[in-house]
């Protein structure tokens, strides 16, 4: 059998890691110590994007009344702004899943 070259296989897995990492499935599988590290690196007062529930990433990340947020992708702290409230009453009311730190 031939092998494929993996500069073919290389935008195709690049696509998917993408497709992985913002929208797709909802994950509800994180511990809370990844949530926690993910606060901790990305240095935001919470661990798990309240938009799609997965962790943060270092650099996505905006500011509303003084506190950082993080989020998993670009589009999500536009939509988190649309409604900045929402948002932080569910993070208020399981802070151990968002790994969020009440100010
Ligand atoms: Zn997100």
């Amino acid at each position: 059998m031939r092998r494929v070259p993996f500069v073919l296989l290389a935008p195709c897995l690049a696509a998917v890691l993408l497709l992985a990492g913002c929208g797709g499935k909802n994950v509800d599988e994180f511990s809370p110590a990844a949530v926690a590290a993910a606060a901790k690196s990305a240095g935001t007062v919470n661990g798990l994007c309240p938009i799609m529930r997965k962790p943060v990433v270092q650099g996505d990340n905006t500011e509303y009344k003084g506190e950082r947020y993080g989020f998993c992708c670009p589009g999500c702290s536009t939509q988190f702004l649309k409604d900045p409230e929402r948002y932080l009453a569910a993070m208020k009311a399981d802070p151990v899943r968002y790994g969020y730190k009440q100010p």
